[in-house]
């Protein structure tokens, strides 16, 4: 077995076990290894090469998460031919970057700003050819850093207003990166956010919160979809 393919079981039955912790799901008593799991796992490619991320879509894995435009863009077409992948888009977005970001990915889970969901929405309507709805998250700058990008809480709602009127947009839900070592406050504010949401739109399913070293507390206050870099592929060169 590989390693990645290790990796992501191992990672599997983390999640599992997180949400057995917090009664999201009953101890199975059937023989499957890893039980269903409401929490979707998606695997944060950055820096690593097709060739890994090929390792870890046969071990059965289909979603990926990018944070750099142009190396995201040509890994892309590097694996086109596999068929079922899901790329997310999980990185600082700039305006200009939009057009790229509306025709290469499925889900952008960093959309802070009205311009960035404008534009986004923008360039499907301007693109005939593409009529799947781009699925968004709203990053939220939960920890409330300066340098952090994400909308302030406060704005959370009206940011939704206008993504969920964005007839190329769909509504999925909210992002958020905690600093390190983040209070478990963090976690609770991200969670009510998420439940109020989810009251005013049907569209909204996902909390994406959590990576590799807070799966645990992200899954215990509802997130639905970990973003696993580090404990999937190793550690990166350059520690970004
Ligand atoms: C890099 C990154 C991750 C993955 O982090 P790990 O600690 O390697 O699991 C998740 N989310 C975002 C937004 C990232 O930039």
């Amino acid at each position: 077995m590989t390693t990645i393919k290790n990796n992501i079981e191992t990672i599997k039955r983390q999640i599992a076990q997180a949400c057995q912790k917090s009664g999201r799901i009953t101890p199975s008593n059937s023989s499957e290894l890893i039980p269903s799991s409401p929490v979707l796992l998606l695997a944060v490619s950055k820096t690593k090469p097709a060739t890994l991320i090929e390792q870890a879509y046969l071990a059965g894995q289909h979603d990926f998460g990018e944070n750099y435009l142009q190396e995201a863009v040509d890994k892309i077409a590097i694996l086109a031919h596999l068929p079922e992948l899901t790329w997310h888009f999980i990185g600082p977005i700039q305006s200009n970057k939009t057009k790229q970001i509306a025709s290469n990915f499925a889900w952008v889970h960093s959309v802070d700003r009205e311009k960035i969901a404008l534009r986004l929405n923008q360039h499907l309507q301007d693109d005939n050819d593409n009529n799947t709805p781009l699925n968004i998250c709203l990053q939220v700058n939960i920890s409330n850093e300066a340098s952090k990008s994400g909308v302030n809480v406060e704005d959370v709602f009206s940011l939704a207003k206008i993504v969920d009127n964005c007839d190329k947009l769909t509504l999925r839900g909210l992002m958020a990166v905690p600093e390190k070592n983040a209070p478990k406050a963090c976690y609770e504010q991200m969670q009510q956010l998420f439940i109020e949401l989810k009251q005013q739109y049907p569209s909204v399913d996902t909390l994406s919160l959590g990576m590799s070293d807070d799966l645990d507390i992200a899954v215990a206050h509802g997130s639905t979809m970990v973003r696993i870099g580090t404990a999937i592929f190793g550690a990166r060169a350059n520690k970004i």
